[in-house]
């Protein structure tokens, strides 16, 4: 991490504490590692993520423990634990953190990295699709990080699914021989990989294959179309790409992905979508959620560098050794008064502690010596304070200025 890379972290997460706060999506935490089940579970078994990525460990008691690579699973274990479905639904949650994926690290992807997650559980409401996703492009939006594309698809149900994937399958065994290796080796257990894939022969192949969107059942297609429809009226633009899979099993209905038209290979902003089926999964009620994760490195990598920003209103300089007692009191008070405020803590002589108070930006500065000064760091022009008090004032008077 860089200086000033944890201050733009926290510029971004007070941007999404502002939209879903107004949203009336909650804090949550949950633990940094649960149990390995709850992920394979959760995640789906045949996935990258479970199959590849995770952090697994045993603890002393021989349990298998993981480091989260995802929130969406662990808040939903929560929402079961806690009896959550007895709340006034639906529960709007968000967290962020750290997650961990044992991937070959790169520009934008990290074994290490941050998200934010937001969720909303116990309705299917497609307002509530529309909703995080509106948001989603509002954070892009304020942190800088856009311009974005929206993928947007739906994945149907898993009977629809299921259906469609044996269809799948056998449409891509007609076509085995101009499929890349690591596809044909998991036709069987996850064919959707295919259309992620970056092989030639792999892309022609998918680009005529059968797609999910055009089997949905009557009822999914409708809470498709309802989704589109607020994205309209909200003014979003949307692309619609039925080859879009998430890499994750427990998708139903809406999934959709931002890509940053400003990042090369690592684009993904944060993505999400509907998952109908997890909480029942994972032992609740038969319950629908919808959420969706966003990656702060990638935000701030694709976000334009902002001016440094001041940190300071004002600066306290040490004209003489013994000023320091009274130097470091007036700080106090001008901190107890609401203004951010430096003092000189480095034994620089005076022309230095001036060049230091314009550095931190500081528009005024007292000067502690025999007297009490304040200058302004604008017009220049300095004046004696009688006393503390007389140079809060002061201070006031220049900063309103
Ligand atoms: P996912 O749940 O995989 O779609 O992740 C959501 C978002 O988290 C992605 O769109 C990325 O912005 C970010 N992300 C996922 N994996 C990593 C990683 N290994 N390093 C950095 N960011 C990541």
């Amino acid at each position: 991490m860089q200086p000033g890379d944890a201050r733009r972290r926290l510029r971004l997460l007070r941007i999404a504490e502002d939209v879903l706060g107004r949203a009336g999506y909650e804090p949550f935490e949950t633990p940094v590692f649960e149990d390995t089940e709850l992920f394979a579970r959760g995640v789906g078994e045949s996935t990258d993520i479970v199959q590849k990525e995770m952090f697994t460990f045993e603890d002393k008691a021989g349990r298998s423990l993981t480091l989260r690579p995802e929130a969406t699973a662990a808040i939903c274990r929560s929402y079961v634990e806690h009896g959550m479905h007895k709340l006034p639904q639906p529960v709007k949650l968000w967290t962020a953190g750290p997650f961990f994926r044992h991937e070959a690290p790169q520009a934008g992807r990290f074994r290490q990295f941050t998200q934010v997650d937001a969720e909303a559980l116990g309705s299917d409401d497609p307002s509530l699709d529309a909703e995080l996703i509106v948001m989603l492009a509002d954070i892009i939006e304020r942190a800088g990080a856009g311009p974005a594309r929206l993928r947007i698809s739906s994945l149907g149900t898993p009977a629809t699914r299921a259906r469609y994937i044996e269809e799948l399958k056998g449409y891509l065994r007609e076509h085995e021989a101009d499929l890349s290796e690591e596809v044909r080796a998991r036709l069987d257990q996850n064919p959707l990989r295919a259309f992620d894939a970056d092989h030639e022969g792999t892309q022609r192949v998918v680009a005529e294959a059968p797609k999910l969107l055009d089997r949905l059942a009557p009822e999914d297609r409708e809470h498709f179309e309802a989704v589109l429809g607020l994205l309209e009226a909200a003014g979003l633009a949307y692309e619609v790409d039925p080859t879009l899979v998430r890499g994750i099993d427990y998708y139903t209905r809406t999934v959709f992905e931002f890509e940053s038209e400003r990042l090369g290979a690592q684009a993904a902003l944060g993505g999400g979508g509907r998952y109908d089926g997890l909480i029942e999964q994972l032992g609740g009620q038969p319950t629908p959620g919808v959420g969706w994760a966003l990656g702060v490195e990638r935000m701030l990598l694709a976000a334009e560098d902002e001016a440094e920003a001041p940190s300071a209103d004002v600066f306290v300089a040490v004209a003489t050794p013994d000023a320091a007692r009274d130097a470091f009191l007036l700080t106090e008070r001008l901190r107890g008064a609401g203004l951010r405020t430096e003092m000189e803590q480095a034994g620089r002589s005076m022309k230095g502690q001036l060049k230091q108070a314009n550095r931190v930006g500081a528009r005024a500065t007292v000067i502690v010596g025999d007297g009490i000064e304040v200058k302004d760091m604008d017009g220049g022009d300095q004046r004696p304070a009688g006393d503390a008090a007389r140079a809060v004032q002061l201070v006031y008077e220049v900063l309103e200025r």
